[in-house]
């Protein structure tokens, strides 16, 4: 549904964190009101064939309304930490179409002429509700579906062709050498059983042996005989991540048929002198989603090394920002090769990884030792007193409710301080509560839009962390 419906510009404006919690609780409270007869988190499958392929479609719709004279809803419940009077009918296309897909089969499973699609928002906060609905005979569903599945088969069948040449390629893909070097064979032949049998291979291999390709040619051969969906070859250096540029192509050029993306840092990919990404200040923001979809099939169908000059000139030629098309390529191809931030830090993960994907990955992890202290920064968090003190001051005539937060986080660690705290093994829960307290105020400021005061984005961020 995404893939179809997903158009507009990268958005810059704030967004919460917390939904995904907060969600799962406010969608329960929706189904808490339910009457006995509804149903609730009802899995429904089926298949529809198109052309030369069949689509699988499944998914878990939040409920199911039985009325008393027997006519149905599907509910489908979404939650926003923003405020309702924002949303309109029309505002998420996408979730009409992820109900009204449910709507499809259900109606088809059942024999039913018609059926009622509701969308239902809540906020998560003050729990008020909004709802919309939608009546919808079962030809209007078929059509509705079997567009979708039009729009969605060009992508499909390309990532079934490449999937069938890569799967082809490997059978007959050997080592790329005349000969191992010594100690090569032996850690391709660990990487391999490691892949097949699940398991984690910490190597300790001296400089030189080849221990980019050593890794990456098991890797590569696991993924034709099924044990693998997707390799993350992850680096901290630019220099290495060019060396397994360098191993693919190789690979490649023996027959290899693999897709494979770099992922650049976004301050060094980005076609602008500043990185601003709201959409009236960089063309490649502005209109993004509208011409993301052509630009994925053109470089897929054009290239298999996406190396940054790959993807920049597929970026300008489609006026795409290069970062996140190089994100979304990313959920596409076979191999990425990426820093260790994109598996590892719970901040800029490549949150939509199907399930599937994540447990048919392998990570090959280079210099593996500089994750101790990479993990280190990742999971840390600062809250530092002056930017709380500085908050208290800056809002003190204007909105109360930050101040008082504000000024609560800056005299617990003014206390802290005066009893010269430096070292507790546990997190204090009154630091907790202190900091969920002004994150809470700091977040209806935000939500509310508008030009968003730094000090009080840093505040937020740095409570967010914690
Ligand atoms: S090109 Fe730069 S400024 Fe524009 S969206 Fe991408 S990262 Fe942001």
């Amino acid at each position: 549904m995404e893939y179809v419906f997903r158009s507009g510009s990268i958005e810059t404006g704030f967004r919460s964190s917390q939904p995904l919690v907060d969600g799962t609780k406010a969608h329960q409270k929706v189904q808490k009101t339910y009457g006995k007869n509804d149903k609730k988190e009802v899995y429904l499958k089926t298949e529809i064939p198109f052309e030369e392929m069949t689509f699988q479609i499944d998914g878990r719709c939040d409920g199911l309304l039985i009325s008393e004279d027997g006519s149905l809803t599907i509910d489908e419940i979404k939650s926003t930490s923003g405020s309702l009077d924002a949303i309109t009918e029309d505002s998420y296309p996408v979730h009409w179409a992820q109900a009204t897909v449910y709507g499809y089969i259900y109606a088809t499973d059942n024999d039913l002429d018609k059926i009622t699609i509701q969308l239902t928002y809540i906020q998560v906060r003050t729990e008020e509700k909004k709802y919309f609905q939608r009546s919808l005979t079962r030809e209007e569903l078929a059509d509705f579906v079997m567009d979708v599945v039009a729009q969605y088969a060009p992508y499909a069948r390309l990532r079934l062709e490449l999937k069938r040449t890569r799967d082809e390629s490997t059978k007959m893909l050997a080592f790329p050498f005349e000969s191992y070097r010594d100690g090569q064979r032996k850690l391709a032949g660990a990487v391999y059983k490691t892949i097949h049998e699940q398991k984690t291979l910490f190597a300790k291999a001296s400089t030189g042996i080849g221990k980019t390709i050593s890794t990456i040619f098991p890797s590569a051969k696991a993924i034709g005989e099924g044990h693998l969906e997707k390799i993350f070859y992850l680096t901290a250096k630019t220099i290495t991540r060019t060396a397994a540029e360098e191993a693919f192509r190789l690979l490649q050029e023996k027959g290899l048929a693999i897709t494979v993306v770099t992922i650049t840092a976004k301050d060094k990919i980005c076609f602008q002198e500043q990185v601003n990404c709201d959409k009236t200040e960089c063309p490649f923001a502005n209109g993004y989603y509208d011409r993301i979809n052509g630009a994925i099939l053109d470089i897929l169908q054009n290239e298999t090394l996406m190396t940054r000059p790959v993807i920049e000139k597929y970026a300008r030629k489609h006026t795409v920002c290069p970062f996140e098309f190089s994100l979304d390529l990313a959920y596409a191809a076979d191999a990425v090769i990426c820093d260790y931030n994109y598996i590892f830090d719970p901040k800029v993960s490549l949150q939509r990884l199907l399930d599937e994907q994540r447990k048919k990955s392998a990570l090959l992890v280079d210099e593996a030792h500089n994750l101790v202290d990479r993990a280190r920064e990742m999971y840390s968090a600062t809250v530092e007193k002056e930017t709380f003190l500085a908050l208290y001051r800056m809002y003190k005539d204007e909105n109360e409710v930050i101040a008082k937060s504000a000024n609560a986080v800056n005299e617990y660690l003014m206390e802290k301080k005066k009893q010269n705290q430096q070292l507790e093994k546990e997190l204090d829960e009154k630091l907790v509560h202190v900091v969920d307290a002004f994150a809470y105020a700091a977040e209806e400021e935000l939500m509310r839009g508008g030009e968003a005061e730094e000090l009080l984005l840093n505040g937020y961020f740095s409570a967010q962390r914690l």
